[in-house]
């Protein structure tokens, strides 16, 4: 049988964690759907990605509410996608904060992504009539900014690109805890569709050089030892160089993209095939790994068009 066209077959609810890795951090995570971290300052909370719409983003509130009442100032965008991001206005913070490269992505792609995301994952935008339109940052750094809540010293940093050009990491130095955005998964499938394989290896590197004690990863289970750390950057690196490995190799002997996403799909699945969304991910994974391989430095913009065309391409 044909596969369903991306996640249109994935309809199942996911059961909710929240989870405290300190005094100051907590997680929400859903077993593989995107996660939110949450940092409460002396006087101030922030969060890192609002989950997909604000209806959906009143739950991380409720969540909040139930370990403080300070007020929620800061919303940090570890990233463009529309499933991270749509959710800001339900927080009404005083400030949306992102890299200067994820800005410039969701000027150049923000729209196109907005539409091509709903279509992808119908599931993931509960309630997509609430999203008020694109979400826009009110800060832009450049690498790197550091804030204090109180005396909580938080740094947003691009340790390098990866997932995105934008990636933003936000760490907190004095309780050695990380939030990656989706540079790191855990038991979920790295989507690829933007992303920069040749570069990602060596920023989750830098990440590790860290040395956080706790992570909160963009999909699965918060990180609470080091050694789950240590899984969380082994895994992520481990795919992507692997996926990246196998397409190279591929468009070198002269395969075309057809040939090249079946060998992956195969090749990866033994190792990979049971963490979620791998047969969402695999066919944007491998184009966006073919089209670097080949002839484009920069991820090309996904449409909703785009999509439709080359899922029939490699699954129809
Ligand atoms: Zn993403």
């Amino acid at each position: 049988m044909e596969k369903k066209f991306a996640s249109h077959a994935d309809v199942e609810e996911k059961r909710i964690s929240f989870d405290k890795l300190s005094d100051r951090a907590y997680a929400y995570t859903a077993e593989g759907d995107p996660n939110t971290g949450i940092v409460v300052g002396d006087d101030a909370v922030m969060v890192i990605d609002t989950q997909a719409t604000p209806v959906m983003a009143r739950d991380v509130i409720r969540r909040i509410r139930e370990v403080t009442d300070k007020p929620i100032r800061y919303v940090v965008l570890s990233h463009y996608h529309a499933v991270r991001v749509l959710g800001a206005s339900a927080y009404e913070p005083e400030q949306v904060i992102a890299s200067r490269d994820t800005y410039d992505l969701i000027v150049e792609r923000g729209e196109h992504d907005m539409r091509s995301e709903i279509e992808r994952f119908p599931r993931l935008f509960r309630a997509v009539e609430s999203v008020p339109g694109l979400t826009w940052p009110t800060m832009v750094f450049d690498k790197r900014l550091t804030l204090w809540l109180g005396s909580l010293q938080v740094e947003l940093m691009q340790l390098g690109r990866g997932h995105t050009k934008g990636d933003t990491v936000v760490w907190l130095p004095q309780q050695k805890i990380l939030v990656s955005g989706d540079l790191v998964e855990f038991g979920a499938t790295p989507y690829a569709g933007d992303a920069y394989f040749q570069d990602w290896p060596a920023t989750l590197d830098n990440l590790a050089a860290l040395q956080p004690v706790a992570l909160v990863p963009g999909r699965g289970d918060a990180l609470t030892t080091l050694q789950l750390v240590r899984d969380g950057l082994a895994g992520t690196k481990a795919f992507i160089s692997e996926l990246y490995a196998n397409v190279k190799a591929g468009a070198a002997a002269g395969k075309n993209l057809n040939a090249i996403y079946k060998d992956t799909h195969a090749a990866l699945k033994p190792k990979y095939g049971q963490w979620v969304i791998y047969d969402h991910c695999m066919p944007f994974d491998v184009t966006r790994a073919y089209d670097l391989a080949t002839q484009y430095p920069d991820p090309r913009i996904w449409t909703a068009e785009r999509d439709i065309a080359m899922w029939k391409a490699l699954e129809g």
